[in-house]
């Protein structure tokens, strides 16, 4: 039941943002939609029981209305600026490729040296595709025959080259020619919200850039239990994670979730574990994360 009222709760802050973002506009298909989607959250708000076949009927609809949104606007605008493909694209196993620049090598100057974004592009970011096609294919070949050697090593490898490549990918993106000034709309709102200000945002942010030890990065993230903008820095980039990944299905093997029953038997407590996954829980979270 617990799991329901979180579920109807997500969706209700969906719907809330979508239709208050939609009446910024305006076109008055925009106002429409917007009015759909208020109607969906007075359902929900009237809603006594919340059985799942009612949730999950209510999540199509706001499905619907979201993709129509989306396809009219796509339709009715022209796209300013190319994004970055493989940011969007799904990619086969060992098949990433490196994605162009949506501007040219000397596009950042004088703020970016032409040099430095085509050897950054070109060879940096080259490697780290190069390094996660590697160990994608490798881990593929580990599962076809049911044997993780090195699974250690491999990885690591998937995370060192899959954080450079993913987080290079949104960087390019993150920066353009015509760039500079202050967001607006939604984002702006919430910085506000929770740095009180854009200077306050802007000078945490980059404070926390000045202060990585060694190599890495600062990152604007968006915290998804609490509901709040962070900033968060990745010394290097790798520590096992890969930085444009939502979490789907968690197993905490410290120590501390499994000594006091299984003492040094890591093993048993993992093949356990299997007997209480919640799957409806990872299905619905699936579902919700898998376009974005
Ligand atoms: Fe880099």
């Amino acid at each position: 039941m617990d799991f329901q009222r979180e579920y109807a709760r997500d969706l209700a802050a969906w719907l809330e943002n979508f239709a208050e973002e939609l009446k910024e506009g305006s076109a008055k298909a925009d106002k429409d939609v917007a009015e759909k989607a208020e109607g969906l959250l007075y359902m929900l708000s009237q809603r006594k029981i919340l059985d799942p076949s009612f949730l999950r009927q209510l999540e199509k609809e706001a499905e619907h209305l979201y993709s129509h949104y989306v396809h009219r606007r796509n339709a009715g605008e022209q796209i300013e600026r190319k994004i970055v493909q493989s940011e969007t694209a799904r990619v086969p196993v060992g098949g990433h490729k490196l994605p162009e620049l949506p501007y040219s090598y000397g596009a950042l100057e004088p703020y970016i040296d032409r040099r430095i974004m085509e050897l950054h592009h070109s060879k940096h970011h080259q490697s780290y595709v190069d390094g996660l096609n590697k160990a994608e294919k490798e881990l593929q070949k580990q599962r076809n025959n049911r044997k993780f050697e090195l699974i250690k090593h491999w990885k690591r490898e998937l995370a060192f080259n899959g954080a450079g490549h993913y987080l290079h990918t949104l960087f390019w993106n993150a920066m353009s020619p015509k760039g500079g000034g202050e967001p607006a709309g939604a984002l702006a709102r919430q910085i506000n919200k929770d740095f009180s200000n854009f200077s306050t945002f802007k000078l945490q942010f980059s404070e926390a850039a000045k202060n990585v030890e060694g190599g890495g990065w600062s990152v604007l993230v968006w915290q998804s239990q609490a509901g709040r903008l962070e900033i968060l820095t990745a010394e290097k980039h790798q520590n096992l994670s890969q930085w444009d990944v939502i979490p789907v299905l968690p197993l905490d093997v410290w120590e501390h979730a499994y000594y006091l029953q299984y003492e040094n038997d890591r093993g048993g407590y993992v093949n356990n574990w299997w007997n209480v996954v919640n799957w409806p829980w990872a299905e619905a979270r699936f579902s919700k994360v898998k376009d974005i």
